[in-house]
């Protein structure tokens, strides 16, 4: 899990991660990237999803994603 904005720096590139103010908690958004197991046809299936206000509600997603279980994950 890590977190992101969407500030530039001075050339107008996207400083991503790099920014100092993402310490704070109320900048930048959580985001989350996990590799989902291959389907039948050994396709891999990495998920990437962003827009998470907090911490908190990025990991209970990411539990509900990788837990085991009888629930299927539609990635359409
Ligand atoms: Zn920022």
């Amino acid at each position: 899990m890590y977190k992101r904005c969407s500030c530039k720096d001075g050339n107008g590139r996207s400083l991503g991660a790099e920014c100092p103010r993402l310490e704070q908690s109320k900048h930048g958004q959580w985001c989350y990237r996990i590799e989902l197991p291959a389907d039948r046809a050994g396709k891999r299936r990495p998920k990437r999803r962003s827009g998470f206000a907090t911490a908190k509600e990025a990991q209970k997603e990411l539990d509900h994603i990788s837990a085991p279980g009888p629930r299927c994950w539609s990635t359409r």
